[in-house]
């Protein structure tokens, strides 16, 4: 029997980031965790966000602080064709300073945004400037459905708990002609959310779900304030689930103090051993 034949031009998302929003090394820290990625950048992590690549068009998913390069990576030419930021924290959505006037000058990119989310970059320079200038080209998200972001990938946010200040956050599912990708960079807790994790897991191929603290007592400051769940939790919480869908989990979204930044660590060995993944950079998921 021949194989079927690989569709060698067939949609993909590729990890173009894993860190936390404030990356890895980060700014101020001055404990281990961060000694080794301020002397050889290399071993620093670019913040999180996913690339879609569907023959010449280039989708963001978050603008990120990092954006310069990881479009270098993802568009060699530089084409990018529309973003879809999560939510209003620092590292999903303050990228699209690199579109502006100060930087690559863009024209046209769409930004599909959530009702929040279009007010903070209309109401509020210098973000405003870039809807005034037509460099980015606002486009509506309603929670539940979804939009066509290039001819073969559809792209559906649905709304998670986070710390809302700003504007609402969204996780997104990405639909290809033959597999799917949930991105859920941030969430406070997965007991505060209305959709059980499991079943999102179940209904995707991967699962690029928040991992931002191993454990608590992670960082000095009070947990509660910066909620999310912890990856003992998370593992947790799968425990009792088949091992074909634990393996869709992929952990992404890491604060510099977290031990799955090295893939060295008992951490990570945890992960591996239940069964999951720890997102990498480069890391490419047919769609
Ligand atoms: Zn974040
Ligand atoms: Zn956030």
């Amino acid at each position: 029997m021949t194989p079927p034949p690989v569709d060698v031009d067939a949609p993909y998302a590729v990890v173009l980031g894993v860190a936390q929003d404030a990356g890895h090394p980060q700014a101020g820290c001055t404990r281990s965790c961060c000694a080794a990625a301020y002397d050889d950048p290399s071993r620093g992590h670019r913040v999180s966000s996913v690339g879609l690549v569907d023959g010449e068009h280039r989708v963001l998913l978050d603008a990120t602080p990092d954006l310069t390069a990881q479009l270098h990576a993802l568009s060699p030419t530089g084409r990018i064709d529309a973003i879809l930021p999560t939510h209003g924290h620092i590292g999903h959505y303050t990228g699209l300073m690199y579109l502006g006037r100060e930087a690559m000058g863009a024209a046209g990119v769409s930004v599909f945004a959530m009702p929040r989310m279009r007010a903070l970059l209309t109401d509020h320079a210098p973000w405003s400037q870039l809807a005034a200038l037509g460099q980015i080209v606002l486009q509506p998200l309603v929670a539940g459905q979804s939009v066509q972001v290039s001819p073969r990938l559809r792209v559906t946010p649905f709304l998670v708990p986070h710390r809302d200040e700003f504007t609402e956050t969204v996780g997104f599912r990405v639909d290809g002609p033959s597999r799917s990708l949930a991105y859920v960079p941030d969430i406070d807790k997965w007991s505060k959310w209305d959709v059980a994790v499991e079943q999102l897991v179940a209904s995707v191929d991967v699962a690029l779900l928040d991992g931002t603290f191993f454990a608590d007592g992670e960082i000095s400051r009070d947990m509660a304030e910066v909620p999310h769940p912890f990856v003992v939790e998370t593992l947790a919480r799968f425990a009792d689930d088949p091992s074909e869908v634990r393996a869709r989990v992929h952990l992404i979204h890491l604060n510099h103090t977290n031990p799955l930044l090295d893939p060295t660590s008992e951490a990570s060995a945890a992960v591996r051993a239940a069964g999951m993944r720890v997102a990498e950079e480069g890391d490419r998921h047919g769609l």
